[in-house]
């Protein structure tokens, strides 16, 4: 079995007073060990409230999830499961909890009661990980909003989960912060294995993973490769998702009679796109 995650048949309900509000709806998803998935959507269409199942936070209303074999409905193992997925949120400032970086980062080992020399040497290969070592002894308030991210996704990896899940990471960063965030995310997934959820409204962050789902209202509308979904430039704005510029550049040129195709990303293959479409009108 290479799945990490299983997710069978998952309905979420909130429930106020008198008021139910299904969430997420009858939702299936599998991920595979190792791979890096991003979701896409926008307000509202349940990102979070099924990551929060993901790790155990959230009990599906109905259906089951499996993490690497276990139920999170199993109380037992409600430990187990939150050490396999590292959750990492929004905002880094509610994320840090020490006045100097490492010893934010040994928070989580300290926690699972680990030998101090162990504790030192994940926390040491974690700031490393992370491409913040050299700021070990900062202080986390003096950082960037994307330094301070890393540091949060520092302290979850020194536990060594399977898994990271992130919930917009990005959100609260500028535009170098959230670059740093999927460079970070994308070395760790190639390098230490560990299997990336990211959870995000930026589209131009999903271009590097290996799978794309994209929800809403409580649903899965699309699931495929990168290119693949954002062939569908119609469907992906009739939910409220900007496309990649790239993307939206193709699509603007297709309707306007030039024969390139949408599914390219990368600012490199989308020049490469229109120049051959140009040559070709040359001809
Ligand atoms: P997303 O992360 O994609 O923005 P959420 O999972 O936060 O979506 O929310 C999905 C739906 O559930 C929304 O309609 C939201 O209003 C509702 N919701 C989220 N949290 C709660 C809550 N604690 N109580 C009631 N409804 C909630
Ligand atoms: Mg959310």
């Amino acid at each position: 079995m290479d799945n990490l995650i299983e997710v069978k048949n998952v309905t979420y309900e909130y429930t106020d007073e008198e008021t139910v509000h299904t969430a997420v709806k009858n939702l299936s998803l599998n991920i595979k060990k190792g791979s890096f998935t991003v979701i896409l959507g926008h307000n509202g269409s349940g990102k979070s409230t099924l990551a929060k199942m993901l790790n155990g936070l959230n009990k599906p209303t109905l259906g089951d999830i499996l993490v690497d074999g276990i139920n999170t409905k199993d109380e037992a193992n409600e430990l187990e499961v939150r050490r396999k997925v590292g959750m990492v949120f929004q905002n880094p400032d509610n994320q840090l909890v020490a006045s100097i970086v490492e010893e934010d980062v040994a928070f989580g080992p300290e926690n699972l009661g680990l030998e101090p020399s162990v504790i030192r040497q994940r926390v040491d290969e974690a700031l490393k990980a992370v491409d913040m070592y050299e700021f070990r002894k900062s202080t986390p308030h003096r950082l960037s909003g994307g330094q301070k991210q890393r540091i949060a996704i520092a302290g979850i990896i020194a536990m060594q989960p399977l898994c990271l899940v992130l919930d917009e990471p990005t959100a609260m960063l500028d535009p170098k912060g959230r670059a740093e965030i999927v460079s970070t995310l994308i070395k760790l997934n190639h390098e230490k294995g560990i299997t990336v959820i990211l959870i995000t409204h930026y589209m131009e962050e999903a271009e590097k993973a290996d799978r794309v789902v994209v929800m809403n209202d409580g649903e899965i509308i699309s699931d495929g490769a990168p290119s693949e979904i954002f062939k569908n430039v119609e469907q992906l704005k009739a939910v409220g998702l900007d496309v990649p510029q790239t993307t939206e550049l193709l699509y603007n040129l297709q309707k306007n009679g030039f024969s390139v195709s949408t599914n390219v990303i990368s600012i490199k293959e989308a020049a490469c796109e229109i120049a051959s479409a140009l040559h070709s009108e040359e001809k």
